[in-house]
């Protein structure tokens, strides 16, 4: 099937040079993830990963109505334990730590002025794979809904268009 907008394969390049929220030390840094030549675009809504050198450092890039945009987030040192928490961005059910409070500095004139936003998402950027069915939240899961796999994903993608928007709106 088909949705609104099926990912297409993104080149490095564009990939490197999608950030709107890096400060230029955080640009320096960047650097595609180890699986980037593998990427499953047809089953990706967002490039997302870690920095294996910082992992409180992720990383977010998603074809959207208004281009590529692509995001640095900051994860929490700490991890909390025990409580579920709901990806705000995919509604997958995990278990405390599967799902983290993810804060993105705003670009421009608001990210200078240390305005940022926050949601929780998946700990392993795999929002993609949960709604798809292709991957499971251990011990979460899908939040219990009759809802079809289209459906779930066109939420997912408005959901990261919604996040990402208020990351450039200034
Ligand atoms: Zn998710």
């Amino acid at each position: 099937m088909r949705y609104k907008r099926d990912m297409q394969a993104l080149s490095g390049d564009q990939v490197l040079g999608s950030f709107v929220n890096a400060t230029p030390a955080e640009a320096e840094r960047l650097e595609l993830p180890w699986w980037f030549d593998a990427a499953l675009w047809d089953s990706l809504d967002y490039l997302g990963w870690t920095d294996p050198d910082a992992p409180e450092r992720g990383y977010l890039v998603a074809d959207t109505s208004f281009g590529v945009v692509g995001a640095v987030l900051r994860l929490p040192k700490r991890r909390p334990q025990g409580r579920r928490a709901l990806c705000n961005l995919c509604w997958t059910q995990h278990p405390g730590q599967g799902a983290l409070l993810m804060v993105a500095r705003r670009a421009g004139k608001a990210g200078l002025n240390h305005n940022t936003v926050g949601t929780y998402i998946c700990a392993d950027l795999a929002c993609s794979l949960y709604v798809r069915g292709l991957r499971r939240s251990l011990g979460g899961g899908a939040m219990p809904e009759t809802i079809t796999v289209g459906v779930r994903v066109q939420r997912l993608q408005d959901n990261l268009e919604d996040f990402l928007g208020r990351i450039l709106v200034d």
